[in-house]
């Protein structure tokens, strides 16, 4: 039997980079497990594997099944009949919080195993895995405690007449979940929906689904009945493609590319279903002349190296009222000059980023970059004995970057920053929204009423005043504006979302 990551310790599991090139072979590839359909592993219908790679070596460690239509048409029928008929469909909302309450406690007792497998699936650093690891237990915790705490309301209406209105869920929900984040991702999607007792269907990133793989058994190790979840591992164009075009689903939950994001949309539509998307941004940090830089600059620094740059919700434009910007431009890049680059064990600042592509992406804007002329201000290194087959970048802070420049406009998603220069409020709040993407925003002045006007103008889901938490707090409803999406995750506006209404119109004469 392959080795197993999940009881691999650390140090087995995160080697060295240059041991473990040494000692690949003695690392057999994990096989795939399967599609995980009521509460159990069971051999996919299709003979097909993705190969799963370590991005900090570009090693292949383990294989997840390729699931096509025949996986997702039984995971589909299994989610059906937990939600028509079997026990799920009536399992009780006091019960469904506490069945939560067990995932966030056994993701926490299980905390480690899972970090090293998200930091190995994922490149990043392991205290990032930790962190992650924890946020995913709390959304278990979060919408634990909310699941029994939904109410409708009573509405007068004619006489004679009693009318109310409940929260009901949609019935089977797709969760396709891209590969930044993914247990986060997770736990951001699945826990609202078992909360309001949806029986649903995930399809993890094929990049990155170690992560998932665990938690599905987590949730049956719980007390969750059968059909409450099922995995379908598997490509975006396989697995994906099946399970968001499936008539049986009835919502559609998407986090990941507008491209791909049209496409769930226009799936969701041929069957008459609705969905979220969340797509990605990019967004910016709006500094006035009189923020608090000391407090602001760090914050700003960190935000757009964590993860390296792959969070859909990094703060990845500063905006600078042109009186500070000199200012602004050198203490970034003292920032950006120390950042440093490794592999997951190493636990720097940032990880590889994802795989060839990504790099390759990264690597395209860079040059474009240099093509253009635009001042490269600082770059931050790669740690010397990283494996140079991993998927590393170069930290880099631009600056300033024409306002059209591609750089000034599209969505990177690795750790590089730009900054831009503005006259006054008017043009701060015109840049701030002169990209297609709405998704963040934070606003740094120590003028009350100017950051309540600008945070108001600012078309974004979430606009943070004097911080920003890309991703952070999972009590704050968090979505987007424009080509970032549409539909609220986090917080209970999430429930909202994985639930539908229902009036009763009731006539008692
Ligand atoms: P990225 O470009 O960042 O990898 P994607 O939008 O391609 O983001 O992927 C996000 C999620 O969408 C992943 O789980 C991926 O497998 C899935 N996906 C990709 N293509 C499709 C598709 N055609 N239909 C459904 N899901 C897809």
């Amino acid at each position: 039997m392959a080795a197993n990551i999940e009881r691999m310790s650390m140090a087995q599991a995160v080697p060295a980079p240059r041991a473990f090139a040494g000692a690949a072979q003695s690392f057999a590839v994990q096989p795939a497990k399967g599609v995980f359909i009521e509460n159990r592993w069971r051999p996919a219908h299709s003979q097909n594997a993705v190969d799963v790679v370590d991005p900090a070596t570009g090693i292949v460690f383990a294989q997840i099944a390729d699931c096509g239509r025949e996986d997702v048409n039984a995971a589909v029928a299994a989610a059906r009949r937990a939600f028509d008929q079997g026990a799920w469909g009536r399992t009780r909302p006091t019960d469904r919080g506490r069945m939560l309450a067990r995932v966030a406690e056994l993701i926490a007792r299980h905390a480690e195993e899972l970090a090293v497998i998200e930091a190995r699936d994922t490149g990043k650093p392991l205290s990032l895995a930790r962190g992650d690891m924890v946020a995913t237990a709390r959304y278990f915790e979060y919408y634990g405690g909310a699941a029994d705490k939904v109410h409708g309301d009573t509405i007068p209406y004619l006489p004679g007449f009693f009318v109310a209105t409940e929260r009901e869920a949609h019935g089977v929900t797709a969760h396709i979940i891209p590969w930044n984040y993914p247990a986060q991702m997770f736990g951001r999607t699945v826990a609202p929906a078992l909360a309001m007792g949806n029986a649903c269907v995930i399809k993890p990133a094929e990049d990155a689904c170690l992560s998932a793989h665990r938690l599905v058994e987590l949730i049956a190790e719980a007390g969750f009945p059968e059909g409450a979840v099922a995995l379908v591992p598997g490509r975006g164009e396989t697995a994906g493609a099946a399970l968001s075009g499936h008539p049986q689903i009835d919502f559609i939950s998407f986090t990941g590319s507008p491209e791909v994001g049209a496409l769930i949309q226009i799936a969701a539509a041929k069957n008459h279903v609705g969905c979220t998307l969340e797509l990605g941004g990019k967004s910016p940090h709006v500094l006035f002349a009189d923020a608090d830089l000391d407090e602001a600059l760090p914050i700003i620094g960190k935000g757009i190296v964590m993860n390296a740059g792959q969070t859909c919700s990094a703060g990845s434009r500063v905006l600078v009222e042109r009186a500070i910007y000199d200012k602004v431009a050198a203490g970034l890049a003292a920032y950006f000059t120390g950042v440093r680059a490794g592999s997951p064990e190493m636990d720097l600042d940032l990880g590889p980023v994802i795989n060839a592509a990504q790099k390759k992406r990264v690597e395209t804007f860079r040059a474009r970059a240099k093509a253009d002329g635009i001042p490269l201000l600082a770059e931050g290194s790669i740690a010397p004995g990283v494996d140079p087959a991993g998927y590393f970048v170069t930290p880099s802070l631009y600056g300033p970057v024409p306002r059209d420049n591609d750089l000034a406009c599209e969505e990177v998603f690795g750790p590089l920053l730009v900054l831009i220069p503005f006259e006054d409020e008017a043009d701060a709040i015109r840049l701030a929204n002169g990209t297609d993407y709405g998704l963040m925003a934070a606003v740094w002045t120590r003028d009350g009423n100017r950051a309540l006007r600008v945070s108001r103008r600012i078309r974004a889901g979430q606009v943070y005043v004097n911080g920003f938490g890309a991703g952070g707090g999972i009590e704050l409803p968090f979505g987007g504006m424009k080509k970032s999406g549409h539909g609220r995750e986090k917080g209970l506006e999430a429930l909202l979302e994985f639930s539908t209404l229902k009036t009763i119109i009731l006539r008692h004469g």
